[in-house]
């Protein structure tokens, strides 16, 4: 049996991405680890770089749970951006989401940039800048919901409204939600990318990256950028992304429970100035998550009443999440912005965009939300 939309989401994720099993009856798919395929094959394999049994089953697979029609996979969210980036053209602009991944940034400023690329950086959490779109009409609107790190929440419903008046393709980053609690396309977006290093694989051992679209001649931009810019991941790791997925229904539901209850907790604890999670009321756009979401995942963030060396201590401390950058395994992990991912932005522009000296960001496992809760109560008594 094939399944199809009438499906449920579980039932997909693990009954799709199964075949190439030949006369074997093996229940599980094989890797296909063969750079070449012989001249003339019924099923048009030619070049592991263009395509490869394993490559079909994970995309088949993921843009079913995107609610897509079609996905094309990379060796990691880079190359995806990577691969979405390159059809564009010198002189064309890009509207961006301000608080965008900082390797996307990266890539903007040092890649792209030099070959005449223009972005303009904006919140479009305010409604008022999406006019920008109208007015500019850029080649690509690129934006993320929930950000990286503060968590803001972006209207992605609204923004794709706005684009679709003045024919703009929007693209979305959606590696903090999964497709298992936000469908971008569903919500008017022309692809839904994301890393399947975090949520989608989900076990910390490999990395890669996918574009999901409806939209055929996006399809073949990306069948061509995958094989034109040698941008195609390993058999083996889109063949360790297919098992993950199985399970991603299952891990988003704890890794949501555990944050909305480490969250809650944290909230009601001296020494936290603030804790940031979407499906907290005390989210600046709640209500919009509510929306937008099925829930929260498992990033939150907390700002602790103390200095960054205080709080780079109290990771330190902590025996179950490890301090490292990185996010969506199963393992809980906790990062410190200020001194990881963003240690090369000045302290003020730091702290004028809210990454305060004590923020945290906790990516939470799957783990007992308990054994989390005592690991980090008793780190807290030691540094506050
Ligand atoms: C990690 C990440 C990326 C980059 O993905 P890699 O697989 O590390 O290349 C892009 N966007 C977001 C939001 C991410 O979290």
């Amino acid at each position: 049996m094939t399944p199809d939309k009438n499906n449920g989401f579980g039932t997909r994720a693990v009954h799709l991405g199964r075949g190439f099993a030949g006369n074997t009856g093996a229940v599980m798919p094989p890797v296909y680890m063969t750079s070449t395929f012989k001249s003339g094959n019924a099923d048009g394999f030619d070049y592991t770089r263009s395509g490869n049994p394993n490559f079909r089953l994970l995309q088949e697979s993921v843009a079913s749970l995107e609610g897509a029609t079609r996905a094309t996979c990379f060796a990691s969210g880079v190359s995806a951006i990577t691969a979405v980036v390159s059809t564009l053209k010198s002189n064309d602009l890009v509207i961006a989401e301000e608080n965008v991944y900082g390797c996307t940034y990266r890539l903007f400023d040092r890649v792209f940039g030099k070959f005449g690329l223009k972005v303009r950086y904006l919140d479009l959490s305010q409604p008022a800048n999406w006019e920008e779109i109208r007015k500019a009409s850029p080649a690509l609107v690129l934006l993320e919901s929930p950000t990286n790190p503060l968590l803001k929440v972006v209207d992605i419903a609204g923004i794709c409204k706005v684009a679709a008046d003045v024919k703009v393709p929007v693209l979305v980053d959606n590696t903090f939600a999964s497709p298992y609690l936000q469908r971008p396309l569903e919500l008017g977006a022309t692809l839904s990318l994301s890393s399947t290093t975090k949520y989608i694989n989900g076990h910390s051992d490999c990395l890669g990256g996918i574009v999901a679209t409806n939209d055929p001649e996006w399809q073949d931009k990306m069948i061509f950028a995958q094989k034109a810019l040698g941008l195609q991941p390993s058999p083996f790791d889109a063949w360790l992304t297919t098992r993950g997925q199985r399970t991603l229904a299952l891990r988003m539901e704890r890794h949501s429970a555990n944050a909305l209850e480490l969250a809650r907790w944290m909230e009601t604890l001296k020494g936290v100035k603030s804790v940031r999670y979407p499906f907290l009321p005390s989210h600046p756009q709640h209500e919009l998550a509510r929306r937008q979401m099925k829930a929260g995942s498992g990033l939150f963030t907390a700002i602790l009443n103390c200095p960054a060396e205080a709080a780079l201590a109290f990771c330190r401390r902590l025996q179950l999440f490890t301090l490292a950058e990185s996010l969506g395994g199963v393992e809980s992990l906790i990062c410190h912005p200020p001194t990881m991912t963003h240690a090369s932005v000045p302290a003020a522009v730091r702290r004028s965009v809210g990454i305060d000296d004590g923020l945290l960001r906790f990516s939470v496992g799957i783990e007992d939300a308990e054994d989390l809760r005592r690991d980090i109560d008793e780190a807290l008594r030691e540094i506050l």
